[in-house]
């Protein structure tokens, strides 16, 4: 059984910005990867907004650069997923299948994916048309016109955000009313380029080398027909990596509540366990936010523990 300062779970922007912390501070440092390393950013082709990179990078190739940068100073690594841990005693222990890690601090950041429909051709344009950041991808559709699937809070910020990119954006709602919050609805529907298609749901994407429109469903008539697109974004939520966390500490619809304390803005509920990145930030969702999110946690973590050792 091996001992650490840190145990940081994830290795996407958060984890491996904490490790780059942690291990320059001196920390003995473990980044448990998960199975799948890399994060969301894995998942991406061309991002034109991580400051840096004029002529832009590919998601894969950031992530390796940014693993060779946390592994040059000798965090050690564990390309597995995370089976269990337990917050409730100290040191925190946390398990990889039978292998238990023993810590005297945790940084969680694995992060959260978008949910997906599951349409036929959804996952072959992924990239090609198919995104679920408007942030990141919308600058590739200026001009265009695109659709936008959802009805919540991030659907509309979304459609917002692209009004000003696009010519044209069409939201597809699965019911007669948005779940979405007043202010941000009145917003969306005063807005002379976006238009909505109520009780309809998206039922394939279409195209052949790149996105060229829905094919969506009318749930009461059962009519079908297509909207011309060149882009299809999806903002019907996201799913955060917190089932092992369960019952460990405060957790809000499956997110990380922050409880920051003693100058720690990134503490949980649990004391000496803090997090960072998309694990618990449902609104800026981007590969810088996230990290800075993981150097706040790693200064959080050291600071904490020399609070602790009275240095
Ligand atoms: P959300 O509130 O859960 O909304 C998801 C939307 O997607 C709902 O309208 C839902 O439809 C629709 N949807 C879900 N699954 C679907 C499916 N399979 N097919 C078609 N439609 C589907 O998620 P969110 O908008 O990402 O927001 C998450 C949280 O972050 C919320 O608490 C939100 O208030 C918050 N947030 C706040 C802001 C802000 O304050 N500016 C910005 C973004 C997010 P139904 O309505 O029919 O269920």
């Amino acid at each position: 059984m091996a001992s650490y300062d840190t145990i940081i779970i994830g290795s996407g922007p958060a984890g491996l910005t904490a490790a780059i912390y942690t291990t320059r501070a001196n920390l003995k440092t473990l980044v448990i990867a998960g199975q799948v390393a890399g994060g969301q950013l894995m998942l991406t082709t061309e991002v034109e907004n991580y400051p840096g990179f004029p002529k832009g990078i590919l998601g894969p190739e950031l992530m390796e650069l940014w693993r060779h940068q946390a592994e040059r100073f000798q965090a050690d690594f564990v390309d597995d997923d995370v089976s269990r841990v337990d917050f409730h005693s100290r040191p925190f222990n946390v398990w990889v299948r039978d292998q238990r890690y023993e810590s005297k601090t945790v940084i969680i950041a694995t992060g959260a994916k978008a949910k997906y429909l599951g349409l036929p051709n959804e996952e072959r344009l992924k990239g090609r048309g198919v995104s679920a950041c408007s942030t990141c991808d919308g600058f590739f559709f200026k001009g265009l016109d695109v659709v936008v699937v959802g009805g919540g809070d991030t659907a509309m910020e979304d459609s917002l955000y692209l009004s000003k990119l696009c010519k044209t954006v069409t939201i597809v709602h699965r019911r007669d009313m948005f779940r979405a919050s007043k202010i941000m609805q009145d917003r969306v529907l005063r807005t002379p380029n976006i238009r909505v298609i109520w009780d309809s749901e998206v039922v394939d994407v279409l195209g052949d080398q790149k996105v060229e429109g829905v094919r969506i469903r009318n749930v009461k008539t059962g009519a079908t027909s297509d909207v011309k697109a060149q882009g299809f974004f999806l903002a019907i939520g996201h799913t955060p990596a917190t089932e092992v966390f369960q019952g460990q500490l405060e957790l809000e619809k499956g997110y990380i509540v922050l409880h920051p304390r003693d100058g720690h803005a990134t503490a949980t509920s649990v004391d000496g366990v803090f997090a960072a990145g998309d694990v618990h930030d449902f609104r800026y969702r981007q590969a810088v936010t996230a990290a800075g999110f993981g150097c706040m946690a790693a200064i959080d973590a050291e600071r904490w523990l020399q609070g602790k050792s009275g240095k």
